[in-house]
């Protein structure tokens, strides 16, 4: 046999390691095209609002009829510990469809609206060549605020202002939900698509259908929960009948769970702990493995990431979140995930309780062990030992409360950076909107993080007299609706929702000269809005005082420019006084603030164009 030479040797050594290569990527390709080429794979994302991790039985709960989502999680892999960024709605939502934090895209309360800069998974999907569409189950999701941006079809049959202005519409239940949907969905012919159905019915008020509803007399919220499992295995049914499995990502999670009294909540916003952060989050089909269990802690915005990389191969949209893939248990051997994986720690917020009562905000940090709440706080709990988050241990471990805290402005420092970076060329186009600084919490550098406010754990209770005081308003019981309010305000004297509440039971009344103090304690109370000097102003009015009023509303809009209201009443007030060109400027302004086409605007602009034409 003749020996190959040195040149000869090397060559033929190459063409083996090429046709070895060959045969490795031929072998990946045959594994790969197993997996459903691109345009044959889609997503159905649920979001189950208001839902409580542990309402679910595949959760644990031995009280829940929630077959469907039980089977689901068999089918797929469940991850026991999710937690949002936020336990509220609208800007839960933003977190998911962008993958940013709420100081990062800016919603943090419910009825902002989501910048038309920020890029959605929606409009990377759209972009894409993907089909999209949306079908809401609550106003508080309306494109009103900016979640629509991407999606081909909307489906949000809600009137404007409904909930807040009483209006006739402001959710529909999960069996409407899906039957909108099945229209679209029947419609479809091929994949690939990105389809995102909400459900909207465990939020309060708690109000079950039959049978749900006589399953737990007791329990409502279950009740809805059990209603609200029906329709997604009515709905993942509709699906799988028009388009079978293959290829079919499905994706359900919550956007924040509910008090149901546990820390004196009733329902969410408020607080910061598991009961309204921790949310259930299963996924199911693609290449997800079944049966698994991942006690790995992960987060909301893990989502945005994983649902690329099933839709596109690829993550385009850069987001704070990191794909949940890794996390996945490929072992076949290992039942469960746990300890497969480090936990990714979480950050959340809320600034509710000081936008409507005037009390602290709340931060919260959480590692796979550790949850540390600053509402101012701090307040330190063990995930494991108190999964109920009773006993602080702040003043035991000083030392984790240190590292913590460090970690938590160390997650904000690298948040206001990088919202700086994005931000710096939109802040003006926004401030023409009047998107920024609307009410009391404006961009994040309005926000008090200071330590001297009443802590919301602490104040919560205080919550229970509103509540009362209101049923008795609607009631039209007023004394005693007055006396619950005082009977709050006697805990919480700078109360900023009860202040109002009290001032304008004296106003129903006719008492004005009794409301005037009441509103002069608001505008003291309020850091920068302006609705005890609006409330002021319509006193003076009443009392006959014009000039008084006039001033009172050109502080209010001094005080708080954002508000629409503000202007608006400052404009009635010169046409009152006859003052047509100060009265159209001040509805100029009133009208490019109000985000939601208010009604009394139109009319307001309908009597001074009457004015004018005589
Ligand atoms: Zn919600």
């Amino acid at each position: 046999m003749r020996r190959l030479k040195g040149r000869e040797a090397l060559w033929t050594a190459a063409a083996v390691a090429v046709l070895g290569l060959a045969c490795l990527a031929f072998g990946l390709l045959r594994c790969r095209s197993r997996r459903p080429s691109l345009s044959e794979r889609c997503c159905v994302l649920i979001t189950l609002d208001t839902c409580r991790a542990d309402a679910l039985g595949c959760y644990g709960s031995s009280m829940a009829r929630t077959p469907n989502l039980d089977e689901l999680a068999e089918r797929g892999t469940l991850f026991e510990r999710c937690l949002t960024p936020i336990p509220i709605t609208l800007p839960a939502h933003c977190s998911l469809f962008t993958g940013k934090l709420p100081p990062e895209h800016g919603v943090r309360l419910n009825g902002r609206v989501l910048e038309e800069q920020a890029v959605t998974l929606a409009e990377i999907f759209s972009e894409a060549g993907i089909r999209t569409a949306a079908f809401v189950g609550s106003y508080a999701c309306s494109s009103d605020f900016g979640l629509s941006q991407g999606f081909q079809v909307y489906d949000d049959p809600f009137l404007a202002g409904g909930e807040e202005e009483g209006g006739p519409v402001a959710e529909r239940t999960c069996l409407d939900v899906n039957a909108a949907a099945r229209r679209w969905i029947s419609a479809q012919a091929e994949k690939p698509f990105f389809l995102w159905i909400h459900y909207f019915d465990p939020h309060a008020p708690h109000e079950a259908p039959l049978p749900y509803a006589a399953w737990f007399p007791d329990r409502l919220y279950d009740a809805e929960v059990a209603f609200v499992d029906k329709a997604v295995g009515q709905l993942l049914d509709a699906v799988v009948d028009k388009v079978g499995e293959k290829g079919l990502l499905v994706a359900v999670v919550g956007d924040h769970g509910e008090g149901l009294d546990d820390h004196n909540e009733k329902e969410h916003g408020h607080l910061l702990f598991d009961t309204t952060v921790r949310v259930p989050l299963i996924l199911a089909g693609g290449d997800v493995p079944k049966g698994k269990r991942v006690a790995a802690q992960v987060r909301l915005v893990d989502l945005a990431p994983t649902v690329q990389e099933w839709l596109l191969d690829e993550v385009r949209l850069p987001s704070s979140g990191s794909s949940l893939r890794p996390l996945l248990p490929r072992n076949l051997l290992s039942r469960s995930g746990r300890g497969d994986a480090k936990g990714r720690s979480a950050y959340a917020e809320t600034v509710w309780p000081y936008e409507k009562y005037g009390w602290s905000p709340g931060r919260r940090f959480s590692t796979q062990d550790w949850v540390l709440i600053m509402d101012p706080g701090p307040r330190l709990f063990h995930v494991e030992s108190d999964p109920e988050q009773a006993a602080d241990l702040s003043e035991e471990r000083p030392e984790k409360t240190l590292e913590l805290r460090e970690a938590l402005a160390r997650a904000e420092r690298e948040m206001t950076d990088s919202r700086t970076a994005s931000a710096a060329g939109s802040a003006e186009g926004l401030k023409e909107l009047g998107y920024v600084g609307m009410d009391r919490v404006g961009e994040g550098s309005a926000i008090p993080w200071t330590d001297d406010l009443p802590s919301p754990t602490d104040m919560i209770g205080v919550v229970r007299f509103e509540r009362r005081g209101l049923a008795h308003k609607a009631g039209g019981r007023r004394e005693r609706a007055r006396e619950e309010f005082q009977r709050g305000l006697a805990l919480d004297p700078t109360n900023l929702e009860l202040l109002n509440e009290l001032g304008l039971l004296h106003i129903e009344a006719g008492e004005y000269e009794q409301a005037l103090p009441i509103f002069r304690r608001l505008d003291e109370a309020e850091r920068d809005s302006c609705m005890g000097l609006i409330n002021q102003g319509i006193c003076l009015e009443a009392l006959g005082d014009l000039e008084a009023a006039r001033l009172a509303y050109a502080r209010a809009v001094d005080k708080d420019p954002s508000s629409w209201r503000a202007w608006f009443n400052l404009s009635r007030l010169h046409l009152s006084l006859g003052d047509l060109d100060k009265a159209e400027s001040a509805l100029a302004r009133a009208r490019d603030r109000a985000p939601l086409g208010a009604p009394a605007i139109q009319d307001l602009e309908r009597l001074i164009a009457e004015m004018e034409s005589h």
